[in-house]
């Protein structure tokens, strides 16, 4: 197909509009430039672009700063603002990636991306770490939303609320009846938690992380016997997950 003017390169465009009489002042109001400008997106941005290279082309005699660079000042903007209030805030949003999240002001935060804490999902909702720290060993699930807020002193674990009670419905949903008992839900959490120290974990960014390093305990006296050995740490998980798994239907 052969090119029309709007799929020509910008810089194409540009270099061909200087030869359309934008010279001319007196072509106003009907001006070449405010006509292609009235006729499509793609030629009103060439017309603005051709207007900006005869601005700075000219610069000794229009006065245009030259120094204009609009992607710094977007960026400026970016970091600077709450994408959602446009009012002044270099706060970024807790559920980011990488530290390339939003810039986000705590009022639009809360408003944008409901969230609770770990300890409220695990308290209120009936779950455990291994249900709402996935993919681990128990189960290879997605990862939710999640983010570390500093408060305090100490960072917290925030989880996306949509995302909990999602994990909730699914999770209950596998363990049936047993789902509408508290106490059996808060034995599970802290059967969990167990299994989890065996395997030697802690939770970071998000995850269960399975450390490799571990010195086994001087005084034994006051640990539990599947803790003291490699061996018996690895039985003890195997062996309660795969109760875990049969718990659950799997
Ligand atoms: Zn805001």
């Amino acid at each position: 197909m052969p090119p029309t003017l709007d799929t020509l390169p910008a810089e194409l465009l540009a270099h061909i509009l200087q030869y359309a009489d934008i010279y001319n002042p007196d072509a106003t109001p009907f001006h070449p430039l405010q006509c292609l400008a009235a006729t499509t997106h793609c030629l009103r941005d060439a017309a603005e672009e051709v207007s900006r290279l005869m601005l700075n082309k000219h610069a000794k005699l229009t006065k245009f700063p030259r120094t204009v660079i609009y992607r710094a000042k977007w960026l400026r903007w970016l970091n600077t603002s709450c994408w959602f209030c446009k009012k002044t805030s270099q706060r970024k949003a807790i559920f980011q990636d990488e530290e390339r999240g939003p810039t986000c002001c705590a009022k639009c935060d809360r408003a944008q991306f409901p969230k609770m804490t770990m300890t409220e999902a695990i308290a209120n909702h009936g779950l455990s770490k291994l249900d709402l720290f996935t993919p681990n060993r128990l189960l290879d699930l997605p990862t939710l939303t999640n983010g570390e807020y500093f408060v305090m002193g100490n960072f917290s674990t925030m989880l996306s609320k949509p995302d909990v009670l999602a994990r909730k419905a699914y999770i209950h949903g596998l363990l049936g009846e047993k789902a509408k008992d508290e106490g059996y839900l808060r034995r599970r959490a802290a059967a969990h938690e167990r299994i989890i120290k065996h395997m030697n974990a802690r939770v970071q960014h998000g995850r269960v992380h399975e450390r490799t390093s571990f010195i086994d305990p001087v005084d034994t006296s006051k640990t539990t016997a599947s803790m003291r050995t490699p061996e018996g740490r690895a039985n003890y998980v195997t062996e309660h997950l795969r109760r875990e798994r049969a718990a659950l239907g799997m």
